[in-house]
C-alpha cells in the first residue's frame, strides 16, 4: 500500500477523542520517552509501545545508532539526544535494538566500500564493536546486543546526559525487539550513577 492510501484511512478512522488530543498537542509536546530504533520496516514504535501523539519522541537509522560525544560534528542523531534531553527533558531513552538487525548483519560480514560507500563510512562508528565481537568470537545475535549496551554507553558519554541520570532525571533502557512476536527483551538499565 502506498503512505497516501495509508494515510487516508487514518484520516477516516480517527476519533473524536484523537482528533481532541491533536488540536491540544498543536501548542507544544512533552513526551516523556526519546525511543532509538532502526529504521526497520517491521518495528513500529507507537503500535509496540502503546503510546499515542505526543507521548514518543524518536530517533530511527539503520542500527539504532547514536555516536559518542565528540564524534558528532553535524550529527542529527547527537542533535536529536541534545534536542529531547535538553529542550524537552524526557524522563527515559529506550535504545531498542532488533533481531535479524540487517545493520548488524553487514556490520559483521563486511560492506563493499565501493558499491556502498556511505553505509560503509556510517558503520565506521560500530567498528570498536566489531573488534571485540570478532575477539570474543560473538554470535550475530550477541552483537545485536552488545550494539544495544555500546549505544546506550554513547549516549551516557555526553555531560548531559550524565547529569541528568545522576539527579535521578533520566533513565536508559536497553531493548532487544523480537520482530518474529513483537516481544521485547529488556538487556540493560541504568538508572543512576
Ligand atoms: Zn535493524
Amino acid at each position: 500500500m502506498k503512505a497516501i492510501e495509508g494515510h487516508a484511512t487514518f484520516k477516516n478512522n480517527l476519533t473524536p477523542a484523537t482528533k481532541e488530543k491533536m488540536e491540544q498537542l498543536k501548542n507544544g509536546q512533552a513526551p516523556e520517552t526519546f525511543l532509538i530504533t532502526c529504521s526497520d520496516s517491521r518495528i513500529c514504535p507507537n503500535a509496540m509501545t502503546n503510546t499515542d501523539f505526543g507521548e514518543l519522541f524518536v530517533v530511527r537509522n539503520a542500527g539504532n545508532t547514536v555516536p559518542a560525544s565528540g564524534e558528532q560534528t553535524g550529527d542529527a542523531d547527537a542533535a536529536t539526544l541534545e534536542y529531547a534531553v535538553k529542550a524537552l527533558g524526557v524522563k527515559e531513552i529506550v535504545v531498542c535494538g532488533h533481531t535479524k538487525c540487517g545493520a548488524v548483519g553487514a556490520l559483521m560480514d563486511g560492506v563493499d566500500s565501493s558499491q556502498l560507500p556511505v553505509i560503509s563510512k556510517y558503520l565506521d562508528r560500530l567498528q570498536p564493536l566489531k573488534d571485540k565481537a570478532v575477539e570474543a568470537k560473538m554470535s550475530t545475535d550477541q552483537v545485536i546486543i552488545e550494539n544495544i549496551k555500546a549505544q546506550l554507553s554513547n549516549i551516557l558519554s555526553y555531560d548531559f546526559v550524565k547529569e541528568k541520570v545522576k539527579a535521578g532525571e533520566l533513565t536508559l533502557e536497553g531493548w532487544l525487539y523480537q520482530i518474529e512476536d513483537g516481544d521485547v527483551k529488556v538487556v540493560d538499565e541504568i538508572k543512576s550513577l
